[in-house]
């Protein structure tokens, strides 16, 4: 039988995403939703690190199985690092990303482009049955653009620049958003430790 691996997350296009990634692994992927699990996990950690590591032990707990789970958020450097591990809480949960968007927008203008640095932070945590939780970090760098621009993604994308193509996220396709992303990155440097944790168990 394949083992079995949840990830945390009722994200669709993180499934998606972590499906793709590790689909040449002997392992059967599945979400929280189609695990028959309803856990309403409070993410309090003041890391990145730390709320990765809460979901996936938390979901570990309660199935056994080998359970990923991420953590993300976008980092401005002019704005102290915020909205940090607030970004999906940022100026309220229910507050449009427009909003949002056009606040961050707002309290950067008249900055040189120079002083505009950000990133998109991803961790993974994976938790094992019988072995210590494994963490790893990746991000993408670039800056806050000068308006919103493109549909795509979601959230901040469509005022995060990615200068090596001079667009937005948002204006990225989701394949090419996938293979240079925050999320892309650090899923594929958990790939190997899970590829030989189930090789050894
Ligand atoms: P979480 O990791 O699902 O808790 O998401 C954190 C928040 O960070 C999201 O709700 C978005 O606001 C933001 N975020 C994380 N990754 C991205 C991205 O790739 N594009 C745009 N926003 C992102």
């Amino acid at each position: 039988m394949k083992r079995r691996i949840v990830f945390a997350t009722s994200n669709e296009g993180k499934i998606r995403e972590i499906k793709m990634i590790l689909k040449d692994l002997d392992c059967e992927v599945v979400s929280l939703k189609e695990a028959g699990i309803d856990a309403d996990i409070v993410e309090d950690g003041e890391t990145f690190e730390d709320n990765a590591i809460i979901k996936a032990e938390t979901i570990m707990k309660l199935t056994n199985d080998i359970v990923v789970a991420d953590d993300s958020g976008l980092e401005v450097d002019y704005l102290d690092k915020a909205p940090g591990v607030y970004s999906a809480r940022f100026l309220g949960e229910d507050t449009p990303y427009s909003v949002k968007n056009k606040y961050i927008i707002d309290k950067l203008e008249g900055v040189e482009v120079e002083k505009r640095t950000a990133r998109f932070v991803c961790t993974i945590a994976c938790a094992f049955p019988d072995k210590e939780t494994v963490v790893k970090r990746a991000t993408i760098e670039g800056y806050i653009g000068y308006e919103e621009k493109g549909t795509n993604g979601f959230g901040y994308d469509p005022i995060f620049m990615y200068p090596q193509y001079n667009c937005t996220t948002a204006e990225l396709s989701s394949d090419k958003k996938n293979e240079i992303s925050h999320r892309g990155k650090a899923l594929r440097l958990m790939k190997p430790v899970i590829e030989e944790y189930i090789k050894n168990n």
